[in-house]
């Protein structure tokens, strides 16, 4: 078991070796399924937003669509378990990978996919694209072909706790600053019914979120802690599809939780935390995981419904919201925020008539933190802003701190004007409001 995860400049026979046999050991009935069933009608090419974004930049680049995307895999499957592709195999004229197929790979499924979900939505066939993308980033990190700054984030995550070095020592000065600087409580280390897990984003980033959090949580008076342990909600192994390094991530969660009594954990305003600890945490600890998971949004409307929670002052005017896929379409938390907004803004305006068809902001899977994805980051952003400027809306609230990080990045360097907004900062101060 290897918690490190590599980034190697130079690709050998090894490594394309070691790629085509995890890619063919992960072929189960599902994934062959999958890689059959494609019959190349090209309807999600036009869901994938960085197809969309080049299309809008008056290119069409063919390898952005979702299908050809897993080609590579297809052909492998091929290769072993129909009879035709190992006709060929016999008559030597197997699949031949060279080194620059696998630089290929990691453009394809580490920089321009986030696992956004949105083409197996369109697909006549049902096929699940990031469910094979995965596959494809697995087999590159088995071969030590993970994207530089990907693999450095993901090794401090296991090293220090955090992708971005936040320690135990750097966590509890951060929660001092934020406590004194927002003029809140914030527990630490408590036996309590909620365990609050912050992302190291919104703590370094945007702390602002953590300290509304806090407020609101105060606000309600529930028995609540933050954790020492447990102190980092994100899970760079799925990113990187490393099943040691996820399991080792949410080990830590795991203890933290336990030692303090917790019953339900609050995943912060970050997307992929959510999926891991809602979705992946219950299969790879299936008898210890015993903690209910939500979302921060999911939470208060929990408390609106239960009327713990009262909203009515208007605390921006007009506003559209920004779905994280991983929360949203993925983890069906699309009436949520739309029912908080409508409560604490004047003018809510959807960008979308179908929730689970938003789009990605461009950064999710670890697109963001990979400097080699800047272009297809920016060019997906491209789809994304036209779902704002068709509503005419410059603030743009969001669920996800990673969403945020990414959809802030590529406006500035794109030059636009949107304002990115987190929703529970939101909520904080609609609840301030309603104290004067
Ligand atoms: S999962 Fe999202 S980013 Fe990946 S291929 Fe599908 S639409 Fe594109
Ligand atoms: S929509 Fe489905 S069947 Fe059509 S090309 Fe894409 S993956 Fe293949």
């Amino acid at each position: 078991m290897t918690l490190h995860v590599e980034h190697k400049e130079e690709i050998t026979e090894k490594e394309i070796e070691t790629f085509y046999n995890v890619c063919k050991s992960s072929i189960n009935t599902e994934v062959a399924s999958y890689l059959e069933a494609c019959v190349r009608c090209g309807l999600c090419a036009e869901a994938c937003l960085f197809y969309m974004g080049e299309n809008i930049s008056g290119r069409i680049d063919p390898t952005l669509t979702p299908a050809y995307k897993a080609d590579l895999l297809r052909d492998i499957y091929k290769e072993n378990y129909t009879l035709w592709g190992r006709i060929k195999k016999t008559l030597g004229l197997g699949v031949k990978i060279e080194p620059e197929d696998l630089k290929e790979q990691v453009r394809l499924a580490f920089y321009t996919c986030t696992m956004c979900d949105r083409c197996t939505k369109v697909c006549p066939m049902g096929i699940d694209t990031p469910r094979l993308v995965s596959i494809v980033r697995s087999a590159l990190t088995s071969a030590g072909l993970v994207p530089e700054d990907l693999a450095e984030a993901t090794n401090t995550a296991v090293e220090k706790g955090s992708p971005l070095g936040v320690d135990v020592p750097t966590f509890l000065s951060r929660i001092d600053f934020i406590s004194d600087e927002w003029e809140v409580e914030i527990p630490v280390d408590q036996k309590a019914d909620y365990l609050y897990i912050p992302s190291s984003i919104e703590l370094m980033k945007y702390p602002s979120s953590v300290a509304s959090t806090a407020k609101v949580l105060n606000h309600l008076g529930v028995s609540w802690t933050l954790s020492t342990k447990a102190h980092e909600a994100t899970n760079f192994g799925l990113f990187t599809q490393s099943k040691e390094v996820t399991r080792e991530l949410l080990r830590r969660i795991l203890e933290g939780a336990k030692e303090l009594g917790i019953k339900t954990i609050i995943a912060p305003e970050c997307g992929h935390a959510y999926q891991s600890m809602r979705f992946v945490a219950p299969n790879v600890f299936p008898r210890e995981w015993d903690f209910e998971v939500l979302n921060v949004v999911e939470f208060l409307y929990r408390m609106l419904e239960e009327g713990k929670l009262k909203l009515s002052k208007k605390v921006i005017d007009q506003i559209t919201l920004h779905d994280s896929c991983q929360i949203g379409r993925r983890g069906g938390v699309l009436k949520e925020p739309r029912e908080v907004l409508k409560l604490i803004a004047e003018e809510f305006k959807d960008s979308v008539e179908f929730p689970e068809k938003n789009i990605c902001c461009g950064g999710g899977g670890g697109v963001v933190v990979e400097h080699e994805a800047d272009y297809h980051r920016q060019k997906a952003f491209l789809a994304k802003a036209e779902l704002f400027d068709k509503v005419g809306v410059k603030n743009v609230a969001c669920y996800c701190a990673n969403c945020m990080l990414a959809l802030d990045r590529s406006s500035r360097e794109l030059n636009r004007d949107y304002r990115f907004l987190s929703l529970v900062d939101l909520v904080a101060e609609a609840i301030e409001e309603e104290g004067e």
